[in-house]
Parts: C-alpha cells; sequence; structure tokens
C-alpha cells in the first residue's frame, strides 16, 4: 500500500510538471516534448482525466450539446482534441487535432498549423485546449480555416482568465466577435465566437491567459 501511495505521488509530480511545461511554452515546445517523449503523453492524459473527473460536469458535454442543437451538416474542427470524445458525441464531420493519437481518429500536428484549407470549416473547438503561449497565432490559424460567419467555441477554466473584457477586445482584433459568454460555472468559462474577417496583425496585449497550474493533493 506504501508503494502505491508513494507511486501515485510521483505520477502526480510528474503530471504537475508536464502541465507546468504545456502551459509555459509554445506550442511548437509542447510538439517537441510529446514526440521525443510519447509516453509523458499518456502520463499527462492519465492526470488530466483524474482533474476533471473532480468537476462537476465536463466542459466537452457542454459543446457536445451546443452542436446538437445546431446542423449536423456543420464541419467542425476540434483543436487539441485528446481522446476524440467531441467527435465520437456528434454527427457532424469533425477534424480532430492533437499532438499524440490516443485515438485513430487524431490526426496528429500542432494546433497552430492544422492540415487543412482555408476557410474550410464552420466551427472550431478549442475545449480547454488554449495551451501554448502563443495564443495570438494558434487563434490565427483558427480564424484561417474558419469560414467568414463561422463559430469559435472556447471552454477554459475560468481562474486563467486575468481580465476577461481585455481578452474579448483582444479577440475582435483576431477577427471575431463575441456572440455568447457563459461565466456562470466557477470551474470553466465557455465563450462563442463568430469570424468577422481575417485577423489585423499587431500585437494583442489582452490576450492573456494565466497557465492552469494544479495543487497538489
Ligand atoms: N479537448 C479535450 C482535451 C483537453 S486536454 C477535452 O476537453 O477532453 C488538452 C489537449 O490539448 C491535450 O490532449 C493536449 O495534448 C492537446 N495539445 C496541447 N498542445 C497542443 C498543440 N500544440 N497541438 C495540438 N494539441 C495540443
Amino acid at each position: 500500500a506504501r508503494r502505491a501511495r508513494m507511486e501515485e505521488r510521483l505520477l502526480g509530480a510528474r503530471f504537475r510538471y508536464l502541465n507546468q511545461q504545456l502551459y509555459t511554452g509554445s506550442s511548437q515546445d509542447a510538439a517537441r516534448l510529446f514526440r521525443a517523449d510519447p509516453a509523458a503523453f499518456h502520463l499527462y492524459h492519465r492526470g488530466f482525466e483524474r482533474q476533471v473527473q473532480r468537476w462537476p460536469e465536463r466542459p466537452v458535454q457542454r459543446i457536445v450539446r451546443y452542436l446538437r442543437r445546431r446542423p449536423a451538416s456543420l464541419v467542425v474542427a476540434d483543436f487539441g482534441c485528446g481522446d476524440c470524445t467531441l467527435a465520437a458525441s456528434v454527427k457532424n464531420q469533425v477534424h480532430c487535432f492533437d499532438l499524440v493519437p490516443l485515438s485513430p481518429r487524431v490526426t496528429v500536428c500542432d494546433m497552430a498549423k492544422v492540415p487543412l484549407a482555408a476557410e474550410s470549416v464552420d466551427v472550431a473547438v478549442f475545449c480547454l485546449a488554449l495551451m501554448g503561449t502563443n495564443l495570438q497565432e494558434i487563434l490565427g490559424e483558427a480564424n484561417r480555416v474558419l469560414k467568414l460567419g463561422g463559430t469559435l467555441m472556447v471552454a477554459e477554466v475560468a481562474s486563467r482568465f486575468e481580465d476577461t473584457r481585455a481578452f474579448l477586445k483582444a479577440m475582435t482584433q483576431l477577427g471575431f466577435r463575441t456572440v455568447s459568454k457563459d461565466l456562470s460555472s466557477s470551474y470553466f468559462y465557455v465563450l462563442e465566437f463568430a469570424k468577422t474577417g481575417p485577423a489585423r496583425p499587431g500585437p494583442a496585449p489582452g490576450l492573456r491567459l494565466r497557465p492552469c497550474l494544479y495543487k497538489r493533493r
């Protein structure tokens, strides 16, 4: 029993360390990290699952509900899809992108550079997946692949938002108008945007999210 407890602790420590690296480096760093050490990726996912199970609701279920209310003909891109729960739960065509394939549906790539044509999808999703420090590049990629008027859905840990108004303002510069925001959960926010046009270049200082660092338990 003691040994099992020690192993648990070690896994927890490695998870927190990996998690911190994902939130404090760029998406390219994350891609390099997991390419070099796929076992780290699986460990990360076990830790992630354990965290999310503590929450009253899984954010991805909110995205599933949202998509079920809209036509199944909409083409979806899921950035940082994890185990592809979203693709498995809706009738839509869903392009799934992640760094390592947890499911055969996954196209392995850095989400800052996905193999989709410009203006080819109706809905882009980031569910707990805005991880790199190069947020502007990542959201710029979502803008590129979205059709004009297309939807961007973001579900993120509530405590990551330093200044939600500044964040939403920065999003307008990236070519996204806020359609709805659900800030009611103390765990995560769900934000819906519509693409108004291409991202405007230049710095977007309000586009900042705190890293999501988990406490030792
Ligand atoms: N959307 C899923 C998983 C969230 S965990 C869900 O809600 O259940 C965040 C996911 O983003 C992880 O699977 C991680 O591997 C992925 N990710 C992080 N950085 C990435 C990058 N640069 N490119 C692609 N996927 C990335």
